[in-house]
This record gives structure tokens, sequence and C-alpha cells, in this order.
């Protein structure tokens, strides 16, 4: 599977205490990140992490470009809901993306420990038959 992280500043020790205790269930999958939010996770993880770069300088928009093409299985994004973000517009961009394609995005921490508890059930394996029966025209 194909895991996003992303953790506003304020929510960046949230995600980070989050991944460690869901450590062994995120090892063997493709994991990314925005920048920061990757190299706090790294930092404090052995995961390793495909960083783009940061949501503010185009992050989220990298993450939503493998949305759009339907390439990733879950996005566990914990949003600031008490403080205005300079990229609103991307972050917008990105969880329409989720709702257009259907992927499991989690926004706070309870959805987030429903979704991994689901992703370690194998819960997720209907993902594969997405990957496997692609429109040929979505193969680029
Ligand atoms: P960051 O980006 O992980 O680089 O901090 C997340 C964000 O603030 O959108």
């Amino acid at each position: 599977m194909k895991i996003a992280f992303i953790a506003h500043d304020r929510k960046k020790e949230e995600m980070v205490n989050f991944v460690i205790a869901y450590e062994r269930v995120f090892e063997g999958n493709k994991l990314y990140s925005t920048g920061t939010t990757g190299l706090r996770i790294m930092e404090n993880t052995d995961l390793k992490i495909h960083r783009f770069m940061s949501g503010p300088l185009g992050g989220d928009q990298q993450i939503g470009a493998l949305v759009a093409q339907n390439e990733m299985d879950l996005i566990i994004f914990l949003r600031d809901p008490l403080m205005a973000q300079p990229h609103e517009p991307d972050i917008n961009a990105l969880l329409r993306l989720c709702d257009v394609q259907g992927i499991p995005l989690a926004t706070n921490i309870a959805t987030a420990e429903i979704l991994v508890k689901a992703l370690d059930r194998g819960d997720f394996a209907w993902r594969d038959l997405v990957h496997k029966y692609k429109p040929i025209s979505e193969e680029l």
C-alpha cells in the first residue's frame, strides 16, 4: 500500500507519536510525506519515507498528483483546524481529489486509528484491485 502522512505544525508531535505506536503496521508499505512531517517521523522511527516538498511549498500538491492518478491508497492528514494555513487552496485541492477518487483519508487522530487498524486487518486489499484494473487510459 502507498500511504501518505501530512501534519500541520501543531499536529506534528501527535503524528510522530501515532506513527511510533503503529510502526509495525506501517512497515512494509510504501510511505510518503510532506517534507518536515517525514523528517520528524524518520528521526523518531526506523521507517523510510519518500519526502516531497514541504506543504506550503507544494508538497500537498505533489501528493495530490498521485491521488489524482489513483496511486495513493491511504492518506493520514492531521490538519490544524484552529490555525489559518497559507496554502489552504492546496489543502482543499488534496481533500477534494481524495473524494474524487474515493481514497481513504483521515484528518484527525480518531479516524487515523480506525484506518490503521483496518490496514492491519487487510481491509484495504480492494485497493490492489483498483491498481490491477486501472483503465488503460490511466497507464502513462
Ligand atoms: P510539512 O508540510 O510536513 O513540510 O510541514 C505540512 C504542511 O504544513 O502542510
